[in-house]
């Protein structure tokens, strides 16, 4: 298109170039260029609105070129603009590149005057319509273009319809119409100063710049703030004029809009909604009840039939389900605007993949059409989506899906209830490790405290429920077992429900639909498995979840954390026993109680997994992680001492009485006696002898263990490298589960990771146990288990002694969580809590990146290492198990710096893989996260 070129016609403009004509004006040209009815016009250009915005004059040219335009139509169409006989009148319609619905202005029927309103009576032979078209464009441009506001009209109206006993609009007859008309022009003059401007060509001028001035009025400005539309996605808006046809000729007229399919469902059957004998805004305006597409094939089958080819001509072209706005007149079809349809994500699992077998788009057009992240809404649980109740309060949306449940407000409530068959929503003011078995029992997780990366919320999202954090709304009352929202309170047993999606809170039971995997998604999925390069693994710390993984595709496990089977109930006693054992011994016998219960939770997971990997990691988290906090030790122990100084003095309260007083002794001497006996049952059930020495002791280990930077601290390989019982109890468990498959001719493939590498003499030294403890398998059980041995990379030195560490490893794992906290040297919970909003305000990071991985600085510490490591070892297999390795545009910056596999939480893992297939396809080097 020649450059400075402002007025396309809808036979010559790019239908491609949406910056230049606007949404609305590309599709117009498009669909006049392919041969649909579109009535004939033209596009002024964004180009045309800005240079008029910054000088408040149309540019040079652009009004001639108008005129040129108009006389063009008038040949085109046999009407005359203003004509007596045969009126031309136009719509003056805006759109810009971006979708902004009813944020701009549009005006119909301009060119409306007190002549060609008599030659629209002539050419109708309706002189009711022609009146109605009249007063309702002076109203229209009145408003839109010389800012007069609807009252004085709408009174006017009021006052018509009393006078004639009219209960509607529809109600009123031509003359009556015609009066109220003339009124409306009264109302301009007297507004405005002037007549109502009766030269269509002014009328034309006056409506273009208001159209334009409308891309700055408040609404549209604050619609662009609201979503986020930056200039160079839309700047100006085009205005489009539009010949008009009118769909309130007769009985064989009418308007509607539809989609080419179900925007809900997907399914392939025109949708949407029409009026016989109706202008365009009255299907929005909601005056009159619109009807069905579907009743169009009994009512006017014609008309149905020219909607059907519509539909073929538009998808068939478009490739994609279209949003469209049609008039009838006189049995004519027109399109008036078509534009990409927006659907949900059923609707569009399910039209990408008929559209494929249609034959209208490739399996790769399938697959690129849908925004892996709209998956979310498919596989969790959501409330029905006719419910409209009230929220009670809202927090953070955690961990997507919707759940109901009675409120309990510990850990130990939640799996004694959640056993018994209760549905329960554990509610707390935040959550700690060694909540999880709540977690376990529990249909969702709602806290007081804490953002989006707090415990509840990253546990919630591994495990696939629904979680609202931060909620700090609902003030929880733990001993008194209530809570408070407002003016409300909530017992332990209510029943609430929670949207992790959106972060409300509801009181009672919503109703919820749950996830089904339709056979469509099932398809699209194997479809994108063929394409992807990547593969997808799921993060799963027991057997459940490893089968649930598994059905959602996932490939093998990529990170299977130990730590989580530790803190079940029935093993953390033992856990404890042995990190507050004073010697080795002590040690070493919890270590044996661990052992079988261990080895049966990897071969359970094995057993879920039988032919996929399973990587093992050995033990992270830092042992006081499995202890109470000080704090709650302290309180424990001057409550415990507090109760032995009372029964103390129960005790003592008869010999001190018979000193002081023995007539009063003597008196009450049996009561006392019973006193006395019912403390001491008292003690032996509630105050065993050494029970303030256990905790005392448990309260000099935890403070001995405490930490300055726990996040840097005696954790992860360190561990192993202190305590190399613990470390080999756990490869002895992996080996032996496998040995023990094997022998049930369970296909295995464990895989052991080692966390928090630094150097490779750390690695060595574990490699060493592996191989000892293996050759020990191998000669007790007889048989030869296959296994991997690789290292975790979250440690920048590691990944830069990648090139050495793969001599010993067979595989890398990438945990970008400490990976991205190291390379920013970022304390995640101190970043989030304290200065990263700010630094997401200021600009100074684009992102959170503990959410969004930093392409270009952790992404880089990756592409080294991935280098060095695959330069000593071909064949390297590297992977990520971060919460990054779910993330769509994460997951594009893994495929394009050659990674084996991602590994994310089981619900996320088909939108891993839908992901994996896209960045193979797409190719495409992924915008980073962080200047
Ligand atoms: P919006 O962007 O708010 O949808 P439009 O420019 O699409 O505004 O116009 C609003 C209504 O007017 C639509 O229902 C459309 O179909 C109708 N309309 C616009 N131009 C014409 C025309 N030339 N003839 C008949 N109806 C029209
Ligand atoms: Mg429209
Ligand atoms: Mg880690």
């Amino acid at each position: 298109m020649a450059k400075g070129k402002m007025i396309y016609t809808f036979e010559e403009g790019d239908g491609k170039n949406k910056m230049l004509l606007g949404g609305k004006g590309a599709n117009l040209c498009e669909m006049t260029q392919i041969g649909l009815n579109v009535p004939p016009g033209f596009v002024i250009t964004t180009e045309a609105c800005l240079a008029f915005l910054e000088n408040n004059r149309l540019p040079d040219g652009v009004w001639e070129d108008v005129k040129k335009q108009m006389a063009a139509l008038e040949k085109k169409t046999g009407k005359g603009f203003g004509s007596a006989d045969n009126p031309l009148l136009v719509s003056v319609r805006s759109g810009s590149a971006m979708s902004m619905p009813g944020m701009m202005d549009t005006i119909l029927n301009l060119g409306l005057n007190e002549t060609s309103l008599q030659g629209l009576i002539k050419q109708t032979g309706n002189e009711r319509f022609a009146w109605d078209a009249y007063r309702r464009f002076i109203q229209l441009f009145a408003k839109i273009a010389l800012n007069i506001p609807d009252e004085p009209f709408d009174e006017k109206m009021k006052e018509v319809k009393t006078a004639y006993h009219a209960r509607q609009d529809v109600d009123l007859k031509a003359d009556q119409l015609k009066e109220l008309a003339e009124a409306f022009l009264a109302i301009v003059h007297r507004h405005s100063g002037k007549p109502f401007p009766q030269d269509p060509f002014e009328q034309l001028d006056i409506a273009i710049k208001a159209v334009f001035r409308s891309w700055n009025g408040k609404r549209a400005v604050d619609y662009r703030k609201q979503f986020k539309i930056t200039p160079d996605q839309a700047s100006g808006t085009a205005v489009n004029i539009v010949t008009m046809v009118f769909g309130n000729m007769g009985n064989d007229s009418g308007t509607g809009v539809g989609f080419t399919r179900n925007p809900g469902t997907g399914e392939n059957l025109i949708y949407g909604e029409y009026l016989v004998n109706a202008q365009g805004e009255d299907v929005v305006a909601g005056i009159r009840t619109p009807k069905p597409i579907a009743e169009m094939a009994q009512e006017m089958p014609e008309i149905y039939d020219q909607l059907i080819q519509l539909h073929n001509r538009l998808e068939s072209h478009y490739k994609e389900v279209q949003d469209f706005e049609f008039t009838i007149e006189k049995g004519i079809l027109y399109c008036l605007q078509t534009r990409n349809g927006k659907m949900n994500a059923r609707g569009m699992v399910r039209s990408s993949v008929e559209m494929c077998n249609e034959g209208f788009i490739t399996k790769e057009q399938a697959l690129l059409r849908i925004h892996p992240s709209i998956l979310e809404q498919l596989l969790v649980p959501q409330l029905a989506p006719n419910f409209k109740g009230n929220s009670l309060a809202q927090g953070l949306p955690a961990s997507p899906g919707a759940a109901s449940g009675h409120i309990v407000f510990d850990a130990d409530t939640a799996e004694a209830r959640g056993r018994s068959g209760e549905k329960i929503i554990l509610v707390r003011e935040e959550t700690k490790p060694e909540d999880i078995h709540g977690f376990f029992h529990a249909r969702g997780i709602l806290t007081s405290r804490g953002g989006k990366t707090s415990h509840a919320a990253v546990v919630a999202r591994g495990m696939g429920k629904a979680c609202v954090s931060g909620c700090e709304a609902i003030h929880i009352d733990d001993f008194a077992r209530k809570a408070t929202i407002g003016d409300m309170t909530l017992h332990e047993g209510d029943v609430i429900t929670i949207d992790g999606g959106t972060g409300h809170v509801y009181a009672g039971e919503v109703p919820t639909v749950e996830p089904e995997v339709s056979e469509e998604l099932t398809t699209l999925l194997t479809w994108a498995d063929q394409a992807a390069r990547l593969e997808v693994r799921a993060n799963a710390d027991t057997p459940g979840d490893a089968v649930k993984a598994r059905a959602f595709g996932a490939k093998g496990i990529g990170l299977c954390r130990t730590e989580r089977m530790f803190n079940s109930t029935d093993r953390l006693p033992i856990v404890q026993e042995m990190i507050l054992a004073e010697t080795l011994e002590e040690r070493q016998a919890a270590l044996d109680r661990l052992l079988p219960i261990q080895r049966n939770d990897f071969k359970g997971i094995f057993k879920a997994m039988k032919g996929l990997p399973v990587t093992v990691r050995l033990l992270d988290p830092p042992m006081h992680e499995f202890l109470p906090t000080a704090a709650q030790l302290e309180m424990e122990i001057t409550h415990l001492r507090h109760l032995r100084d009372t029964i103390k003095g129960i005790e003592e309260l008869p010999e001190t009485l018979k000193l002081l007083n023995p007539g009063l002794y003597q008196k009450y001497a049996d009561g006392l006696g019973r006193l006395n006996d019912a403390m001491t049952t008292f003690k032996e059930s509630h105050l065993e002898e050494d029970v303030i020495v256990k905790k005392e002791k448990t309260l000099r280990k935890v403070r001995s263990l405490a930490e300055v930077n726990p996040m840097l601290g005696h954790r992860g390989v360190r561990l192993g490298i202190t305590f190399p019982e613990i470390y080999s109890m756990q490869i002895q468990a992996v080996l032996e589960a496998a040995a023990l498959c094997a022998k049930e001719g369970i296909e295995v493939y464990p895989e052991i990771m080692v966390p928090q590498v630094a150097t490779v003499e750390e690695l060595m030294r574990i490699h060493s146990y592996v191989k000892r403890i293996h050759k020990i398998v191998v000669l007790t059980h007889g048989i030869d288990v296959q296994y991997k041995f690789g290292s975790m990379l979250e440690v920048v030195r590691a990944c830069m002694r990648a090139g050495r560490m793969a001599e010993d490893a067979e595989f890398f794992s990438f945990g970008t969580n400490d990976l991205t906290q190291a390379t920013f040297s970022f304390s995640r919970e101190d970043a989030e809590n304290k200065f990263l909003p700010a630094y997401n305000e200021t600009g100074i990071l684009q992102d959170n990146p503990f959410e969004v991985l930093d392409i270009k600085g952790v992404g880089e510490v990756m592409k080294i290492a991935v280098e060095r490591g695959r330069a000593t070892r071909p064949d390297l297999k590297i992977g990520i198990c971060g919460e990054h390795g779910g993330h769509p545009e994460s997951i594009a910056f893994c495929h394009e710096i050659g990674l084996n596999y991602v590994s994310c939480s089981g619900p996320r893992v088909p939108i891993a893989r839908l992901a994996a297939a896209q960045a193979q396809l797409k190719g495409v080097t992924a915008k980073g996260a962080n200047a």
